[in-house]
């Protein structure tokens, strides 16, 4: 179907989705050219992406040299190639790292963006042949987000988990001072909430903080771009339909005010739209079991729709079972679940299952604590919900969740809300009760976790063993950054379920980001990228930004392959 008459509106590039990969790819596409519209099912714009922390991953930048690093093709393309284990990826892979100069010229040059590499990021395997320990990792200078004009209003707002309070903005690098209670970290503390409370004449206006960071900085130095440019969004649209004719996708439908409006799209279409996390039944259907919609921490928009339309067209796929995986939490009152990210590596905690042990090293990367989660689950163990234990010298030192140091908030602070969530009681026996564990049980590995608190190693799995491990442990704590005791009183807990930031399974692509069918073939005029896409990392989680990172550099790939067809 591609009578002129039947369209409704007519584009050169449709864009499903309005997160990191979408803007990017409407930004690009723009410059190549092209008329673009962005299509945003939910009423706000921006995804997962405008809630994340905003890291990309960026071998081989141009910026790692600047900033005193180094880096080279051949390092990342090793690494790549030994963690994600996967030579069907290789061209992808290539393709990856060969653009992440391109990238940061765009980003730099034609939209005004300005990224630092950060320092305190270690590749998530540093022991691997090829890995860095600190600069991969970009993040986004913070933007005034007054310049947005009232597209403020509409911009999905940060997750609580990266904002300071649940609504002072913080950069990565303040976080990690912050939550480690790195040199400097009262000051920095300070700097933020003065500088919030500070802000009169916005304030006025709005409670939500102007000063954009992190994934919030990333998409609006993008839409401010779009705007410029003169691109279209529209919100509250979803894509119910993607439209095709015997050569392939040219158009979808969109629902809009309550009707349906028929979109071409002349040169093609980007699908853009997110993962299946929120979509319970597509979760059972491929996830591992358990599996909830409620783990995860995405965006509430992202339910699969586009992935079932590409497999109605005959779309192939990979990596179903995958998501960006990370320990989550319910907070009660939070729209979405929180990842613990940086609590699981600090000394003093430890995660046990039903019957009181432990099963995995919680200071490796969050997928690895999550497939720990599961594996210890099918094997018996009781582990959703898995139960973070720690004490009173952890709770007055550290941060968990939504709950700052007892130094600056002391549990008679606690909301309702909160007193809900965060379990506690005056011995170990008496908490244990309270969690339906063994007393016993959890005494002994409590007792376990202080002999390897003494002595700095973990005898059962190797806590604080690796440079990725210690990154986020307390750097005061001796011998071991990672290891404390759990002895002091009262002892507290929360519930831990095998969550996630997003699924990573998707339509298969291949290195021009257009989606194949079963057959091998480009389905010509449709690409994915972000993670409607299967992933580039495949089944693995080389480094913190690996998902953003790929979303916009495919986002990118396809703007200019597009803009080299012609059309048809
Ligand atoms: C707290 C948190 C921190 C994170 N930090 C990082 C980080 O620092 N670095 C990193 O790399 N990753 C991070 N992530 C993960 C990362 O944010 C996501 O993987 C990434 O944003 C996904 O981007 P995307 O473009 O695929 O989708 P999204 O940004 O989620 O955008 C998809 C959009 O498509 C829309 N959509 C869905 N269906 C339709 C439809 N039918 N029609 C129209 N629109 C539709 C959705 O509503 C949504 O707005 C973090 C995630 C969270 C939750």
């Amino acid at each position: 179907m591609n009578n002129s008459e039947t369209w409704h509106y007519t584009t050169d590039v449709l864009i499903v989705g309005s997160g990191a990969g979408a803007l990017t790819a409407a930004v690009r596409a723009a410059d190549n050219g092209l008329n673009v519209l962005v299509v945003e099912k939910t009423e706000l714009w921006g995804g997962t992406s405008a809630m994340s922390g905003g890291v990309v991953w960026l071998p081989n930048s141009p910026l790692i040299s600047a900033a005193g690093g180094e880096d080279s093709i051949a390092e990342a393309r090793e690494y790549m190639r030994r963690v994600i284990d996967n030579p069907e990826q290789h061209a992808r892979i290539d393709a990856y790292i060969n653009s992440t100069g391109k990238l940061v010229q765009f980003l730099n040059d034609s939209a005004g963006i300005n990224l630092t590499p950060n320092p305190h990021y270690v590749d998530m395997y540093p022991d691997v042949v090829g890995a860095k320990w600190q600069y991969r990792a970009h993040e986004f200078d913070p933007i005034d987000g007054a310049l947005l004009g009232d597209d403020i209003h509409t911009l999905r707002r940060q997750h609580p988990q990266t904002t300071l309070f649940g609504f002072i903005g913080w950069t990565a690098n303040d976080a990690t001072i912050l939550q480690t209670r790195a040199p400097g970290w009262l000051k920095t503390a300070f700097g933020l909430v003065a500088g919030y409370f500070l802000d009169f004449p916005w304030r006025l206006k709005s409670f939500r903080d102007r000063r954009l960071v992190l994934g919030g900085s990333l998409v609006a130095g993008l839409r401010m771009a779009a705007k410029i440019r003169g691109i279209t969004m529209w919100l509250s649209s979803p894509v119910t339909k993607l439209i095709s004719d015997d050569i392939g996708v040219v158009g979808v439908v969109v629902q809009r005010d309550g009707h349906e409006v028929r979109v071409r799209a002349r040169r093609g279409v980007i699908i853009a739209s997110g993962g299946f996390e929120r979509n319970t039944e597509l979760r059972n259907t491929y996830l591992p079991r358990p599996t909830d919609a409620r783990w995860t921490a995405g965006s509430p928009g992202n339910t699969g729709d586009l992935l079932m339309e590409g497999l109605r067209l005959g779309a192939d796929t990979r990596f179903l079972e995958e998501a960006w995986w990370g320990p989550t939490t319910l907070v009660p009152g939070e729209p979405q679940a929180r990842m613990l990210i940086i609590e699981k590596n600090l000394p003093g905690s430890m995660l046990v299952t039903r019957s009181g042990d432990r099963f995995v090293n919680e200071s490796s990367s969050y997928t690895k604590v999550v497939k720990g989660i599961l594996q210890a689950n099918n094997n018996g163990g009781e582990s959703v919900p898995a139960y973070f234990i720690f004490d009173a010298n952890y709770r007055k030192r550290y941060p968990c969740g939504p709950v700052y140091p007892s130094s600056v908030m002391p549990d008679w602070m606690l909301t309702r809300r909160l007193r809900k969530w965060l379990y506690k009681a005056n011995s170990l026996e008496d908490l244990a009760e309270k969690l339906g564990i063994p007393p016993r049980r959890l005494v002994e590995t409590a007792g376990n976790m202080n002999l390897f608190a003494t002595s700095g190693t973990d005898k059962m799995f190797n806590r604080g063993g690796s440079l990725y491990d210690r990154i986020y442990g307390d750097q005061t704590n001796k011998p071991n950054p990672c290891l404390g005791a759990i002895s002091t009183p009262p002892f507290y807990a929360i519930k831990v379920y095998p969550g996630d930031l997003g699924t990573k399974g998707g339509l298969h692509t291949d290195e021009f980001a257009r989606v194949l069918n079963v057959s091998g073939h480009p389905i010509r005029g449709l690409y994915a990228t972000g993670n409607c896409a299967a992933s580039v990392m495949g089944s693995a989680y080389p480094a913190s930004g690996a998902t953003l990172g790929p979303a916009m550099i495919f986002g990118l790939i396809a703007a200019d392959h597009i803009g080299l067809h012609s059309e048809f």
